[in-house]
């Protein structure tokens, strides 16, 4: 288990996670499958191995080129055309702008005590992973939420093109002998494949105690035992939202302020108009369950008084949401095949919930929109796969997990590695490679 101690002040805590991002191999690059503190992490050793640019790029990447090279790949002449307008030097004085602006705005102390000063610390958490990487830091903001951002006001508005491809499935049994299960498939492009190498050990960040709860990285389960999922969705006909909060991680917040389910839903209501789309799943120490479809500008929430819930991605299915997202494109069908299908599934294995139903469900490989997704098996508009999936059982602070190895070997061909955690800073250890 690694542990990461939260620093209180911003900078110090940028110049402690580079300093351990070194030491563990990782190397700050804007696109892989694993983050941290919303900076995307990729896996110098085995990207080197693999010839994965990350390697030899890392943060220092250029991304006008990249988003060039996209845009010919979609054949979009608009698109290239607005990009090439730009160059590095105005690219990075926009982040600077951005994360100006990100630093004036304020924010009403009683309804949203928990980000006051956090773009103030955010921006001298950057500083401090520059100085210790020796780059810029408007690169380093370009590696957390402003890459996202800044490709929007490139391109001149629109859905980020990245966005589009939705992933992930995340499945809970509220109760069982154990607890509550949760079940997790991350889908993402195959190219993450080198940067997840390695992954999956336990990342405990350590808050001091005004500061929030500890949470682990990697699964997203609090030291109270709210454990955080979804899986993700766009709404390309809806309006944008009026206001942003660039650099702000939802996610980050709940697992950090809410012990249970109730807690969480008070937050996303006065979160709301910053963030989104997404499905959400969370899951607290007593079996409460919440999914949560959010748009851009509003959200539903969907209470199961079965045993189960779950959200996949690419399909929302509460009215309110429903209407938003359309049902025209084959993508959108295509998600809601899968939707049914686990649903059917639930239904048989819930009578009996345990890690192996959950296993049995996350690795179901039904066509035409299967569970666990290999590339080779998907349409043409789904350029993703089911690249690591875990079980986690809160209540005994384990997990089983497995990742996509080159081959491709998928994450249902292996065997799942256990994992154990604690939040006393005592650590953990790596236990038999089978489920049980
Ligand atoms: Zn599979």
């Amino acid at each position: 288990m690694k542990i990461r101690k939260i620093q209180k002040n911003g900078y110090d805590n940028g110049a402690s996670l580079a300093k351990a991002w070194r030491a563990d191999g990782l190397v700050l690059y804007p696109g892989s499958g694993r983050a941290e503190l919303g900076y995307l992490l990729s896996n110098e050793e085995s990207s080197q191995k693999l010839g994965y640019a990350a390697a030899t790029e890392g943060v220092n990447v250029n991304l006008l080129q990249r988003w060039e090279k996209y845009a010919i790949e979609q054949g979009n002449e608009k698109m290239l055309e607005r990009i090439r307008a730009w160059d590095e030097k105005k690219l990075l004085q926009t982040v600077e702008k951005v994360q100006q602006k990100a630093l004036a705005q304020k924010f009403d102390r009683r309804r949203y005590p928990e980000i006051q000063g956090l773009a103030a610390y955010r921006s001298a958490e950057a500083k401090g992973i520059a100085d210790v990487l020796g780059v810029d830091y408007r690169r380093v903001l370009l590696c957390n939420g402003y890459g996202g951002y800044i490709h929007r006001i490139v391109r001149e508005g629109g859905e980020s093109e990245l966005s589009e491809k939705s992933g992930c499935t995340t499945i809970a049994f509220k109760s069982s002998p154990k607890g509550p299960i949760i079940g997790r498939n991350l889908d993402a492009e195959i190219a993450a494949l080198a940067g997840l190498q390695g992954h999956g050990e336990p990342v405990m960040f350590q808050y001091p105690e005004e500061m929030g709860y500890s949470y682990e990285n990697t699964t997203y389960v609090n030291s109270e035992g709210l454990a955080l999922q979804g899986s993700s969705i766009a709404y390309p006909q809806e309006p944008e939202s009026p206001l942003s909060l660039v650099g702000m991680d939802i996610q980050d917040l709940i697992v950090r302020f809410c012990k249970n389910v109730t807690e969480t839903l008070d937050l996303i209501e006065r979160y709301n108009p910053f963030f989104g789309p997404t499905n959400l799943l969370v899951v607290d120490a007593r079996g409460d369950a919440a999914a949560i479809e959010k748009t851009k500008n509003t959200f539903a929430v969907r209470r199961t008084d079965t045993n189960w819930i779950f959200t996949t991605d690419g399909v929302a299915v509460e009215a309110k949401t429903r209407k938003l997202q359309g049902d025209d494109t084959p993508a959108y069908q295509f998600s809601l095949q899968r939707h049914q299908l686990i649903e059917k599934l639930l239904k048989k294995e819930a009578k009996a919930p345990s890690i192996e139903a959950m296993q049995r469900i996350i690795t179901d490989h039904a066509l035409p929109s299967p569970v666990c997704k290999h590339l080779d098996k998907m349409p043409s508009f789904y350029p993703l796969a089911s690249l690591y999936s875990f079980i986690l059982v809160p209540q005994e602070k384990v997990y089983y997990f497995k990742v996509i190895r080159p081959g491709p070997t998928y994450p249902c061909q292996q065997e799942p590695v256990k994992y154990s955690y604690a939040f006393d800073g005592k650590g953990a250890e790596k236990g038999d490679p089978h489920v049980r």
